[in-house]
């Protein structure tokens, strides 16, 4: 459904989108997933025709959109990462402005707010001023303001950087509704969890590039990733660290006083910590991770997800 080919964007000599391939199907709520500065917003803008690419293409039902502009905006709702409402309005006004600007009519927009008001669980605040708001509730506008002219995909853009716990999973259970009612919905984050829980499939991104790309399954299958047990020491010298390497045929990572080790927690876990005791080894911390997404990224980009 959509088909995004060698995708190239830089700003100055910042590449901030390199060489990306997507290819999204109808039906699906894909998970881009990345740090803070990988390029997710980037790509978002490029496949919303909000900012140019400098070569490659993108294409909505295999029509071009460098060549049919205009049927990006008819079809598709972007959440964007930056709230963007008028807070001396009230969440009707905002709805009543955004609706104008996708040139819905006006018997039809004031059904489809109602609608949407329900659907995000707003309808009783909808004379408020947007001022008044959380910033949770803030988000659920911005997404309804997405929706109005019922676009066949929706981009949503780390829709809930900032927001409270409830509206968290209003926000979630927005999200499966509106994909169970046909909606392909791309979905930004740098929180795992939220990929894990919402996404049929995920693309991994760092640096301008996808790194990985599939089911979680398939992405589990692809990386290395085992179980593994992070061990973070009160201090860990160099000589120490050669040691322990040399004791066990572990694989071993280092980051800085944490040592994440592939192993079989249920039959090596204690064996470790033996060999901490007798050789002075302060653990702080024992953590266990799952071949999870968190894991698989540490694994393909050598960082924590999380700053
Ligand atoms: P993400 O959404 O994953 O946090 P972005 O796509 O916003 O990442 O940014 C990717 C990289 O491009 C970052 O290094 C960012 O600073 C840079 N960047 C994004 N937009 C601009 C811009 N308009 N001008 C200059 N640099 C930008
Ligand atoms: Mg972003």
């Amino acid at each position: 459904m959509i088909q995004a080919t060698n995708l190239n964007k830089s700003f100055g000599t910042l590449k901030a989108v390199n060489q990306v391939n997507l290819n999204i199907k109808e039906g699906e709520i894909f998970g881009l997933l990345g740090p803070n500065g990988a390029g997710k917003s980037t790509t978002i803008n490029l496949i919303s025709s909000l900012l140019k690419a400098d070569s490659g293409s993108i294409s909505l039902n295999g029509i071009d959109l460098n060549t049919h502009p205009i049927l990006a905006k008819n079809s598709i709702g972007i959440v964007p990462q930056e709230i963007s409402l008028y807070d001396n309005f009230s969440a009707y006004d905002n709805l009543l402005f955004f609706g104008k600007l996708y040139k819905v009519d006006k018997t039809t927009l004031k059904q489809r707010i109602d609608e949407i008001l329900i659907l995000i669980g707003l309808e009783n605040r909808k004379n408020d001023l947007i001022k008044t708001y959380s910033g949770g509730m803030k988000r659920r506008i911005n997404i309804a303001a997405a929706l109005l002219h019922k676009p066949k995909i929706l981009l949503m853009d780390e829709p809930t950087v900032g927001v409270d716990p409830q509206s968290r999973n209003r926000i979630f259970e927005v999200v499966e509704t509106l994909n169970k009612q046909g909606l392909t919905i791309i979905y930004t984050t740098h929180y795992m969890e939220e990929v894990e829980r919402l996404c049929n499939r995920i693309a991994i991104m760092d640096t301008g590039k996808i790194i990985a790309q599939g089911t979680l399954k398939e992405l589990q299958e692809q990386s290395k990733t085992t179980e593994k047990v992070a061990l973070t020491f009160s201090a860990i010298s160099k000589e120490q660290f050669v040691a322990f390497k040399k004791a066990f045929a572990f694989e071993i990572q280092q980051i800085e006083n944490t040592l994440s080790i592939n192993c079989n927690i249920n039959k090596d876990l204690s064996t470790i910590l033996a060999y901490c005791t007798t050789n002075n080894i302060e653990v702080n911390d024992i953590k266990v991770l799952k071949a999870n997404l968190e894991a698989i990224f540490l694994d393909l980009t050598n960082k924590q997800l999380r700053d």
